[in-house]
C-alpha cells in the first residue's frame, strides 16, 4: 500500500510502501477514491504546527470502505464514504454538550498522531506512522467508523472527497456559526477552498451584501461566479472602508476569515457593525497573537471567534451538503482547479503554495 509520508518538517513527502494492520473495534479500513490537498495539511508540512513524525497527512477524502472492524453495524463493505477529519466520541462533555466539533478525543487525536485508542494502524517493518486521523495521502487507512458518512451512488467520488474539509468549514461558518439570515451582509477575507464555500453558503442563505477580499485576481472572479456581489484586492482599496461603505457606513454583520492571518483577523473585527461577529477559520502559526482595541469590547459589544470545523455535526451536516449538491444549489465541481496522481503531491503542494488551486485533488482512481 502506497503513501505520502512526511518525515521531516519542510521536507518533499516521500511515497513509501507501508503495512496496514486490520481494523480494530469501531474502526473501518477504507480504499482511497479522491482527496483534497489543504492548507492546513500544508502548514503541518511547514512545522507551523507541530505533527507527530512521521505521519501520513491527508484530512478531505471519499472512499470506498474495504473491510469492517467489531462493532460496527451502520456500514459494509462497498459503501460510498466521505470522510470528517475530526472524530466525535459521542461520550466526551463536548460531544453530550452539542458541540461534537470540539470532541476532546478528536482533537486529542489530531495532536498526538494516534487512532481512538491510542495506537496507530501504519507500519513500515517494525516502525511505527502516525495518522492524522483520515490519513488520506495514502491508497487506504484505517479510521474511526465514526468519521465515514455513506453517501448515495449518484454523488461523484471526486467532488464528495471535498466536503469533509473545505466545504463543510466554509459552509458551516454561514449555516452554523453565524446562521446568516436574508438581507445580512458578510465580509469573506480569502477565497481559496474555504472562503468560496462561505461565499456560496452565504448566497444560498440570501445575504444582501458578499464582499470578498483576496489578493489574488483569479480567486476574485472565481468568488464573483459563486455568489460575492463585491470583490476589493486589498493591495488596491481598504476592505474595511469598502465594507463600511457598502452598509451606510455601520459595519457588515458577519465577517469570515479563511487565511489565519493575524493582520485579515483583525481588519475583519474592524470591518463588523457594533454586535456584529468576526469569525476565524484560518489556522494561524502557533505563536501567533492578534491585537484589538480593548476599549471597543465593552463600546461596542463586537464578538471575535472562530469556528473549529465550520461548527458542524460532521455526520449530520456532510448529508445536508450533500443533498444541497444534489439539488443543484451547492457547487462542488467548479472547486476542483487540478487533478494529480499520490507521486506528484509535492507538485500539487507547489502548486496550492503559489496560489493556483482554488482546490487541487489527489486521485486515486
Ligand atoms: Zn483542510
Ligand atoms: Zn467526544
Amino acid at each position: 500500500m502506497k503513501a505520502a509520508v512526511l518525515r521531516a518538517y519542510n521536507e518533499p513527502l516521500s511515497i513509501e510502501t507501508l503495512d496496514l494492520m486490520p481494523p480494530r473495534t469501531g474502526e473501518v479500513r477504507v480504499r482511497y477514491a479522491a482527496s483534497g490537498v489543504c492548507h492546513s495539511d500544508m502548514t503541518r508540512i511547514e512545522g507551523k504546527r507541530p505533527s507527530a513524525l512521521p505521519i501520513v497527512l491527508g484530512h478531505e477524502a471519499s472512499a470506498y470502505v474495504e473491510e469492517v472492524g467489531p462493532g460496527v453495524d451502520d456500514l459494509v463493505p462497498g459503501d460510498r464514504v466521505v470522510m470528517s477529519f475530526l472524530y466525535d466520541c459521542g461520550r466526551c462533555y463536548y460531544c453530550r454538550s452539542g458541540h461534537p466539533n470540539l470532541c476532546e478525543v478528536g482533537i486529542g487525536m489530531l495532536r498526538g498522531g494516534k487512532l481512538a485508542d491510542g495506537t496507530t494502524r501504519f507500519r513500515k517493518g517494525d516502525e511505527e506512522i502516525h495518522h492524522m486521523t483520515v490519513s488520506s495521502f495514502a491508497e487506504q487507512s484505517v479510521v474511526p467508523a465514526r468519521c465515514a458518512t455513506k453517501i448515495p451512488d449518484e454523488v461523484p467520488m471526486d467532488v464528495a472527497a471535498l466536503i469533509g474539509c473545505g466545504v463543510l468549514t466554509g459552509s458551516g461558518a454561514v449555516f452554523n456559526a453565524a446562521m446568516v439570515r436574508p438581507g445580512d451582509s458578510l465580509l469573506v477575507v480569502g477565497a481559496g477552498g474555504v472562503g468560496l464555500n462561505a461565499v456560496q453558503a452565504a448566497a444560498i442563505s440570501g445575504a444582501r451584501v458578499i464582499l470578498v477580499s483576496d489578493l489574488n485576481e483569479d480567486k476574485l472572479a472565481m468568488a464573483r461566479d459563486f455568489g460575492a456581489t463585491h470583490t476589493v484586492n486589498p493591495s488596491q482599496t481598504d476592505p474595511v472602508a469598502l465594507a463600511k461603505e457598502l452598509t451606510g457606513g455601520r459595519g457588515v454583520d458577519f465577517a469570515i476569515e479563511a487565511l489565519g492571518n493575524k493582520h485579515t483577523i483583525r481588519q475583519c473585527y474592524d470591518a463588523i457593525r457594533p454586535a456584529g461577529k468576526a469569525i476565524v477559520l484560518g489556522a494561524a502559526e502557533a505563536d501567533s497573537c492578534c491585537e484589538i482595541p480593548s476599549l471597543t469590547l465593552p463600546f461596542t459589544e463586537k464578538v471575535l471567534t472562530g469556528s473549529m470545523y465550520g461548527s458542524a455535526r460532521p455526520r449530520l451536516d456532510v448529508e445536508r451538503l450533500v443533498n444541497l449538491y444534489l439539488d443543484r444549489k451547492l457547487r462542488l465541481d467548479e472547486l476542483i482547479s487540478k487533478s494529480y496522481r499520490l507521486d506528484q503531491i509535492n507538485e500539487a503542494f507547489h502548486d496550492l503554495h503559489g496560489g493556483k488551486l482554488a482546490r487541487g485533488l489527489i486521485r486515486y482512481e
